[in-house]
């Protein structure tokens, strides 16, 4: 049986959504629902009726270990985690007990069961400020915020607990993910959105909110800033190729995850207008702290030694994302 922690969030469940459709179904989502959603559980389980859910908190290490007592677990991908950049400038705190104390609860229960492989949901937040773009695996990580921390000391817990314990991790670094379910049944779902593509989206259906622009006179094609999108289905993807490669070779690695081709904030904005074929009103605001004008991933690695092939463009993602939006904006209104 697989964990997958967090799955009841935006890329765990189209990891476990992807995983069912691949055949690998004997699932056990294990989340607190703070950030994520029961609704999104059950989608899943409509779609693979072998999906177990336990409701619980890697903070409390008896919820965790009693999962590893309860079931036969094999692999955990692990998800789970607080990933809003702002907030965890603003209270730390959780950021360093709910990623890392909650993650080191998992690990040690993991040891305690002899349960030795790991995918975890690693970040390009670890990166910081680029130092020279595209960013592959070697680039130095000095991450600039809380969160990036977080993700990053649990990157060294997984060092430290493979030479003491020999237990295998594939570090996932993610850049912009983006996109939803191509039949709509589950996609991106924050509360409050910080987002690009839903932000975008969301003003289309919600007039008073106004999309904005964060700076346009950074020093870049267009004057907004450029990431690199990938879709949320191809990044699940990558993650049963790396249980995959973690299952045959047994071996501690680390990948980005990307496309390498960057987009500005105005093509997405642009390609979104031709996705919903509306003008969507827009204001350019002040730049928001912390935004880097480029990031932007090498991920050759990903694709020689994971075999990985990114397929869907961002129109699709987009178009995904936009009909996800109006499923959501339903669902809202109909649940006040
Ligand atoms: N952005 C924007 N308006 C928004 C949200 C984001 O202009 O409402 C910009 C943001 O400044 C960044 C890019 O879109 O350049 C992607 O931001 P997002 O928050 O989606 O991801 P991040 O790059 O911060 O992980």
């Amino acid at each position: 049986m697989i964990l997958i922690t967090g799955a009841a969030g935006y890329i765990g469940s189209h990891c476990a959504l992807c995983f069912s459709e691949y055949g690998l179904d004997d699932i056990l989502i294990f989340d607190n629902l703070s950030t994520g959603h029961i609704e999104t559980v059950y989608e899943l389980q409509k779609i693979n009726p072998k999906i177990k859910f336990i409701q619980g908190d890697l903070k409390n290490k008896e919820d965790i270990s009693s999962v590893f007592k309860k079931f036969q677990i094999d692999s955990v991908i692990h998800f789970a985690a607080l990933s809003q950049v702002k907030e965890s400038v603003v209270n730390p705190s959780l950021y360093y007990s709910n990623n890392v104390l909650g993650t080191v609860n998992l690990l040690n229960s993991m040891i305690e069961n002899n349960i030795l492989k790991i995918v975890f949901s690693s970040t390009a937040a670890t990166y910081g400020e680029p130092k020279y773009t595209p960013i592959d695996e070697n680039h130095p990580q000095i991450p600039i915020n809380p969160y990036g921390s977080t993700k990053l000391m649990i990157e060294k817990i997984m060092d430290d607990y493979d030479k003491a314990y020999n237990l295998k991790s594939i570090r996932l670094r993610y850049f912009n993910v983006i996109g939803a379910d191509e039949k709509i049944r589950i996609g991106e779902w924050h509360n409050p959105e910080t987002h690009l593509v839903p932000n975008i989206l969301k003003s289309v259906f919600n007039k008073t909110s106004e999309f904005k622009i964060f700076g346009n006179d950074y020093d870049t094609k267009d004057g907004t800033c450029i990431r690199d999108y990938v879709d949320v289905l191809d990044l699940a993807d990558a993650h049963r190729l790396a249980l995959d490669y973690l299952n045959k070779f047994n071996k501690t690695d680390v990948f980005n995850l990307g496309t390498q081709e960057g987009q500005s904030v105005r093509e997405i904005f642009n390609i979104s207008q031709e996705v919903t074929r509306q003008e969507i009103n827009f204001k350019i605001v002040e730049k928001r702290e912390g935004d880097p004008k480029i990031l932007l991933a090498n991920s050759s690695k990903a694709k020689e030694i994971l075999n990985w092939k990114p397929k869907r463009t961002t129109f699709d993602s987009i178009k995904n994302a936009f009909e996800w939006e109006k499923v959501l904006f339903d669902k809202l209104k109909a649940s006040n």
